[in-house]
């Protein structure tokens, strides 16, 4: 099965799939690791992690000349606790995500990881270091095996086994006609958005990856799949430095730090606690607006579930 592994392959039979879901294809070509070496500086070291602390410091960042996302942004991720960032539409949330992976390089300031300027090291070994759950739950055809292996092309079948467990997708799986064999895409099993999310956080949890970004889904699950999706995040952030783009109240809350972004400027951080003590906080202000299961800090249709 292993031999059969051939992402760019698979990659090039599943182009409609992906365009279909709206799928970032450059996203894709970088997680799959196609590309790995382009863009590395000059001597340019393996990334060694060890806290795991992200700093971000004074980074400006446009994707078109003369129009800034992010502006001297500066903030601290500290290793092994959840970061979550909050901010309106357009703020520059999934920018921050992207720079941490150098989809795209800063064009002012650095981005460290453990004292390390991400710039210059290895982007192979910048991104075995992270494991990213996009808000689109992509799969990919072929089994669910594979879908889960994409994650770590070496991983074994227990690891994959486990990681689905942790995922809280091993019982669904088990219930397939295949089970971990059954065919997902075109003419395959179909799952449901749940199903799929959960697939995608295996995904990640196979990677053992020390910094865990997640950018958090805002579909309209049903409760159990729900409730199966939090538990699944809640393992998958156990240990792990995490940057979560926070849609749900509860993850805000329980977040260490909370980064306020407006129009990619640092506008307020800190606890929950500390940042609803100024009633007049751009944060006391976005939590009024919040219903029971979201914030109100809704992402922009291109952003939205394609459930
Ligand atoms: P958020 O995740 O907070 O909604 P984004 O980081 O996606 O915000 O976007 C911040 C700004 O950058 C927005 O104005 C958006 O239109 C723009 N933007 C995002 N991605 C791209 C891109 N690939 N090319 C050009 N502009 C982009
Ligand atoms: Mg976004």
């Amino acid at each position: 099965l292993l031999l059969a592994y051939d992402p760019a392959r698979r990659l090039a039979r599943t182009q409609v799939n992906l365009e279909r879901s709206l799928v970032n294809a450059r996203m894709i070509y970088e997680i799959l690791d196609l590309e790995p070496r382009q863009g590395d500086a000059p001597g340019a070291k393996a990334l060694s992690v060890s806290a795991g602390e992200i700093r971000f410091d004074r980074v400006n960042f446009a994707y078109a000349a003369d129009l800034p996302v992010l502006r001297d942004l500066s903030f601290t991720a500290e290793g092994g606790r959840t970061t979550a960032i909050v901010g309106a539409s357009g703020a520059g949330k999934s920018t921050i995500v992207a720079l941490l992976q150098r989809f795209y390089d800063v064009t002012g300031g650095r981005i460290e990881i453990d004292g390390q300027d991400i710039a210059g090291v290895t982007k192979q070994s910048l991104r075995r270091s992270i494991a990213y759950v996009s808000q689109h739950p992509y799969l990919f055809e072929g089994t669910v095996r594979d879908n889960i292996r994409y994650g770590r092309e070496e991983a074994t079948d227990a690891e994959i086994e486990q990681a689905a467990k942790l995922a809280e997708a091993d019982g669904f799986i088990r219930q397939l006609a295949l089970g971990y064999d059954t065919p997902l895409g075109e003419n395959g099993a179909t799952l449901s958005g749940g199903q799929r999310q959960r697939l995608s956080i295996a995904r990640a949890m196979v990677r053992n990856a020390p910094i865990l970004l997640l950018d958090e889904a805002t579909s309209a699950l049903d409760n159990e799949s729900e409730a199966k999706v939090q538990q699944a995040l809640a393992a998958a952030m156990q240990g792990r430095t995490t940057v979560v783009i926070a849609h749900r109240l509860s993850t805000v809350i329980g977040a260490d730090r909370i980064v306020v972004l407006e129009q990619g400027r640092l506008m307020e951080q800190g606890t929950h606690t500390e940042l609803l003590a100024d009633p007049n906080s751009l944060y006391a202000r976005f939590y009024q607006l919040q219903d029971d299961q979201d914030i109100g800090l809704v992402d922009d249709i291109a952003d939205a579930p394609q459930d």
